[in-house]
């Protein structure tokens, strides 16, 4: 029987991109969301690996458009710089990111408007949990129940949907984020331009006897149309087992604590941090994840995608690009069952079977990037990281990196 209403929960991008792949494919969806639309969404992301995948779900002709529309810098001139706290670099590459393929660093809100095109989104729709019925499964929210043939819960890292049918497995990391945006002049870009024009990290230096390292990763969020100005986040980073375990709880002490950290990094990162304005907000919180678990059940009827189904750490930049392939595996599945050649609970079990495994590999695997990078860098290392960014300069293919960087997908 042809499916009548597949009901989203959450409109991020995973939820998003999942209408559209439904729309494209012409099968009925509803999606509900429980902001109202104007949640800040300060930051911004690469999109790499799911290029393709995003391909099938909006189509062709919309993707035509996207660097122009999403882009932090309206071209897809991106590039990823790490740097020593001496502002030498140690690993560069030119272009599109070269580790994982082509891509484009994205400004998430208009990421999010151009995911929306074409998708009427039911807002301040507060999802509470999910129960399986005779009819089939039912959604709870502030505004009523719902009731589908398939929900599929993209409700992000704190899932209501996931959280009602196995409990909050939600785990936090060791891994601190202080941070905050703030506006530079094109002429303080220029002197980031010289390292990545997007986004870099900057390494902090290993003392002896501490066993971690602060990081420090900058990102352009936005460029101003006249290209003046340059919204760019600042996050530092830490592992609070290893250095700074207490960490302040006022804004004054924040700032303090982030200038004491960045006092030996090299310009312009240092001044990026330190001539931050007293009155921009300094958000400060520990980075969490959560690892799929292999005893979810559905029941054939509900199931999760993105960050619902597999929240990992921000350091290989991945999280969204999961939650894309995992549309397209189950958008795949749902047109099998829609034209009549599986059932749903089959199409939702070859859908879970492999994002189940793809998940916690890329979430073990994001964990351990993140540790590693805050625990410092050893000498042969950095030899080797600096070998690699110079075979970087002439090919933007080197098939060893997986050697360094195993796929997660
Ligand atoms: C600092 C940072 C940098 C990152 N950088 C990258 C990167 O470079 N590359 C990359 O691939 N990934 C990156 N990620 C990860 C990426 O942002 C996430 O994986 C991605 O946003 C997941 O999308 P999602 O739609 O699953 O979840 P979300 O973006 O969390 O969206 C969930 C949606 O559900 C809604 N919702 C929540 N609860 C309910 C409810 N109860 N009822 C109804 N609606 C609900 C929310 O309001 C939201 O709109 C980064 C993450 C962070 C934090």
């Amino acid at each position: 029987m042809p499916l009548s209403s597949v009901l989203i929960v959450g409109a991020g991008p995973a939820g998003l991109s999942l209408a559209q792949y439904l729309k494209t494919h012409g099968i009925p969806y509803r999606i509900v969301e429980k902001s109202n639309g104007d949640r800040l969404q300060g930051y911004s992301v690469s999109l790499h690996f799911a290029f393709e995948h995003l391909t099938k779900a909006m189509g062709e002709e919309k993707m035509k458009s996207i660097v122009e529309k999403t882009s932090v810098n309206y071209r897809d001139e991106t590039a990823f710089a790490t740097v020593d706290h001496l502002g030498n670099p140690v690993m560069k590459s030119n272009g599109s990111p070269t580790l994982i393929g082509y891509g484009i660093r994205a400004n998430r809100s208009r990421l999010r408007k151009f995911l929306l095109d074409g998708i009427d989104v039911e807002m301040d729709v507060d999802a509470t949990g999910v129960v399986f019925t005779d009819d089939g499964p039912v959604l709870k929210t502030n505004k009523g129940d719902m009731l589908a043939d398939v929900i599929v819960g993209a409700d992000g890292l704190h899932s209501a949907v996931r959280t009602s049918v196995i409990g909050d497995k939600v785990e936090e990391t060791n891994i601190v984020n202080l941070s905050t945006s703030r506006n530079i002049s094109a002429e303080e870009h220029a002197e980031f331009i010289k390292y990545s024009p997007t986004h870099a990290m900057m390494y902090g230096e290993k003392k002896d006897g501490q066993e971690g390292v602060v990081n420090l990763f900058y990102g352009v969020n936005d460029i101003s149309p006249d290209k003046k100005t340059v919204n760019v986040r600042w996050v530092l980073s830490w592992d609070k087992t290893a250095i700074y375990k207490d960490i302040p709880d006022t804004q004054d002490g924040l700032r303090k604590l982030a200038n004491e950290m960045t006092e030996e990094f090299a310009d312009p990162f240092k001044s990026l941090v330190q001539d931050t304005d007293p009155s921009e907000k300094y958000w400060v919180g520990m980075i969490s994840q959560y690892m799929p678990d292999p005893s979810w059940n559905g029941e054939g009827q509900i199931t999760l995608v993105g960050d619902a189904m597999h929240a990992m750490t921000p350091y290989r930049g991945e999280g969204l690009n999961h939650a894309i392939l995992d549309v397209t595996r189950l958008g795949e599945q749902l047109v099998k069952a829609h034209q009549g050649e599986q059932t749903t609970a089959e199409a939702i079990a070859i859908y879970e079977e492999e994002a189940i495994v793809r998940g916690r590999k890329a979430v073990q695997a994001s964990l351990d990037m993140a540790t590693s990078v805050h625990r410092g860098f050893t000498w042969p290392f950095v030899i080797l990281a600096r070998s690699i960014s110079f075979m970087l300069n002439f090919t933007q293919n080197i098939p060893f990196l997986e050697f360094f960087f195993p796929k997660t997908h």
